[in-house]
């Protein structure tokens, strides 16, 4: 059996004591959610979010890309949250390489240029990273400025979230 298989499985499981199917659209505490894709950062664990609660926006890196900031207008604008969250983690896979070197590996390995994705966001400090991505979010023509945006480093050896001050 493979992954997706499992994960079938797992759903059959999870559907049969299934009772969540009244929830509204809207996230009941209005809060939106940016975050890095890693594994060991499971969002609603470590916030202590149930169904329904918030909206969790994730990519490689929490970066308050060009889509990312598109679901965060939609969250606010369409479905009401009125507060933002960064969050990016210790041990994150985009301090560990550069954006050239990646982009002409695979220049290499496939043979092929791309035109996009024209970066990867790769970082070399997550403070300075979670910094930037408030920021962008924050000076968005289109984002409130009394919505909250803050910024958070998740420690995946402990489990705590540490606040990026400004
Ligand atoms: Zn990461």
């Amino acid at each position: 059996m493979n992954v997706v298989d499992e994960t079938l499985k797992a759903n059959e499981a999870y559907a049969n004591g299934f009772n969540l199917g009244g929830l509204a659209m809207p996230p009941s505490r209005k809060l939106a959610v940016l975050a890095c894709m890693d594994a060991r950062l499971m969002v609603d664990q470590v916030l202590g979010l149930k169904t329904g609660e918030a909206h969790v926006i994730r990519n490689a890196g929490g970066i308050a890309t060009e889509d990312a900031v598109r679901s965060l207008i939609i969250s606010h604008h369409l479905l009401g949250t009125q507060e933002f969250a960064v969050i990016n983690h210790t041990d994150c896979g985009m301090l560990t390489f550069k954006d050239e070197e990646l982009a002409s590996r695979l220049r290499k390995e496939t043979g092929a240029a791309a035109v996009a994705p024209a970066r990867f966001f790769s970082f070399q400090s997550l403070e300075d990273n979670v910094r930037e991505q408030v920021h962008k979010i924050k000076s968005h023509p289109w984002i409130p400025r009394h919505i909250p945006v803050r910024g958070f480093i998740y420690d995946v050896r402990n489990g705590k979230l540490q606040e990026v001050r400004a």
